[in-house]
């Protein structure tokens, strides 16, 4: 069965997007996702694909190569991920593919038109560089350096769970340019791979998400032009910062998807199998779970929606809604999630099932774009 979202939210041209991305997710990721986990990486071919199904880059403008369509189809897509089992192990993967926004609002013309176009045909992968061994959540405390010399940076550092590590032709990365503490002197720089002195390191393994590719880059005195700068010197925080609403409801909008799809295929799971002479979904412990489950999955989508009309009536989106959105619906989806594992008993831990790619998939969403904590900490800057 598709995810069933509010179809009063979406356009007639959102819903047929919808129809080519999870026939595209059917056809092109279903029956690779299997081979990718045990590669811990997508291949090329998958970016070229993604590419002539026109759902890479997909907010930007035709000017620069986008298919020209708006943030609701990130949204669309972000469902489709999110629903899908296969999705399930790959999604930091598909999502990265939001460097493309943060290049277009950030990057000159030129910047945009160099780099937009081949990172849209799906012949330029992108990663984002911001976390480092010593600094995640507090991004203030980035150590990398790019020291100006001339009309260059020279760039010395480290970075720990980048997605796209191993495969990414370029990064953008989050540097100290200048003496300033805290977030001030930060600023983001475009670092292609071949630069000299740039290496990857170690692929990391994961509990979950195996075909997205996690891993370490460094930097030893790599030479790159002020010219791969974007924005200004010291802005590196802001351009973080500015796309920052559009992933605390991308997530949160992947975890709901999630959980729908984790329900679905615990309620036949458990009206198949059977214990005692009946079926597990006879026992009223189960079906009060389901009943719970049922009930936190609407008063979730409700909540998005308002956000997703919100931002449909303003053009913008609400930075508090949004960071209760990222606090809450990923915890929603944890406690579906293990609820799901145990309805299914010893069958929730084998990875032959969905319900178990789905759980290790859900742990991330907790972690991955603002923790849990820092979502507290900006909802509790409002009381
Ligand atoms: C699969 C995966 C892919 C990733 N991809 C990328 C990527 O492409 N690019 C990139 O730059 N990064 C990436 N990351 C890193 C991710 O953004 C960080 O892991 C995340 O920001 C948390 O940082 P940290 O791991 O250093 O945890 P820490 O910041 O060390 O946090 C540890 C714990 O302390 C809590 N904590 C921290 N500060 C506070 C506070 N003020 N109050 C209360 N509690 C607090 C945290 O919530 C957490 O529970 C990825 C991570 C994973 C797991």
């Amino acid at each position: 069965m598709p995810y069933q979202t509010n179809d009063s939210l979406w356009s007639p041209e959102h819903q047929i997007f919808r129809q080519t991305v999870r026939h595209f997710l059917a056809t092109e990721v279903e029956p690779n996702v299997d081979q990718w986990v045990e590669d811990h990486e997508i291949p090329r071919s998958f970016w070229l694909k993604a590419a002539e199904a026109g759902i890479l880059g997909v907010d930007i403008p035709e000017a620069y190569g986008g298919p020209g369509g708006d943030f609701l189809h990130r949204l669309v897509i972000a469902e489709e991920i999110g629903y899908s089992v296969a999705g399930a192990s790959m999604a930091p993967s598909l999502i990265a593919d939001g460097t493309a926004e943060i290049l277009y609002r950030s990057a000159s013309e030129e910047q945009r038109q160099t780099y937009l176009p081949p990172m849209i045909r799906g012949e330029m992968l992108f990663g984002l560089a911001i976390t480092e061994p010593d600094s995640g959540s507090d991004v203030s405390a980035i150590r990398t350096t790019a020291r100006r010399d001339g009309d260059d940076y020279v760039i010395s550092g480290s970075k720990t769970y980048i997605s796209q590590a191993s495969i990414a032709d370029a990064f953008m990365v989050v540097a100290r340019t200048g003496e300033e503490p805290g977030s001030k002197g930060l600023s983001m720089i475009i670092v292609e791979a071949d630069r000299p002195g740039f290496k990857r390191g170690r692929a990391l393994k994961k509990m979950g998400v195996n075909a997205s590719n996690t891993g370490e880059i460094s930097f030893d005195e790599v030479r790159v032009p002020v010219a791969n700068l974007l924005g200004a010197e010291g802005r590196g925080m802001a351009l973080c910062l500015g796309g920052v609403n559009m992933d605390r409801i991308t997530w949160p909008l992947i975890a709901h998807a999630a959980s729908q799809r984790a329900f679905e295929e615990t309620v036949e799971f458990v009206k198949n199998r059977k214990a005692f002479g009946q079926t597990i979904f006879d026992f009223q412990n189960t079906q009060f779970k389901l009943a719970e489950i049922k009930t936190e999955l609407a008063v979730g989508r409700a909540y998005l929606d308002e956000i997703i009309r919100d931002y449909q009536a303003n053009g913008k989106l609400d930075t508090l809604k949004c960071a209760m959105a990222k606090m809450w619906l990923p915890e929603m989806e944890a406690r579906i999630m293990d609820t799901c594992v145990q309805l299914h008993g010893g069958a929730g831990y084998m990875d032959e099932y969905p319900i178990s790619r789905l759980y290790t998939a859900a742990r991330l969403h907790r972690i991955f774009a603002g923790t849990a904590e820092i979502m507290r900490v900006i909802v509790a800057r409002s009381l």
